[in-house]
């Protein structure tokens, strides 16, 4: 619900910094807790490279150092507490 409220904000152009810090902190956050345990799921064989899970935990995991660092993210968020 967030993540859909931000994509309406966004295409109103009126997602601000903050929040779109949030979005970005929280939902790829996310994205790695559900992955991780997706893996966990598939056991041995989700940690070996021929499996589409292994492939999706290491594209998850950048997701929280690209398009700014997390640890960034709660800082810009801090700024406007
Ligand atoms: C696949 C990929 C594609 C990329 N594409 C682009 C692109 O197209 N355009 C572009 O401009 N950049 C791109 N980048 C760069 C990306 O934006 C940076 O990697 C990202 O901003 C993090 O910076 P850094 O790697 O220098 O890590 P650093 O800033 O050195 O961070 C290292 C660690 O320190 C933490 N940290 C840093 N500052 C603080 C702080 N103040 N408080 C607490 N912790 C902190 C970080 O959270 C992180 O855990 C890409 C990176 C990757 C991996």
């Amino acid at each position: 619900m967030f993540a859909d409220h931000c994509t309406e904000l966004l295409l109103k152009e009126e997602l601000d910094a903050s929040t779109a810090s949030m979005s970005k902190y929280w939902i790829s956050d996310l994205q790695c807790k559900i992955i991780d345990e997706c893996l966990q799921l598939h056991g041995g064989f989700g940690y070996m490279d021929e499996y589409p899970i292994a492939q999706m935990y290491a594209d998850a995991r950048v997701q929280r150092i690209y398009g700014g660092a997390n640890e960034v993210m709660k800082m810009l968020i801090a700024r406007t507490l």
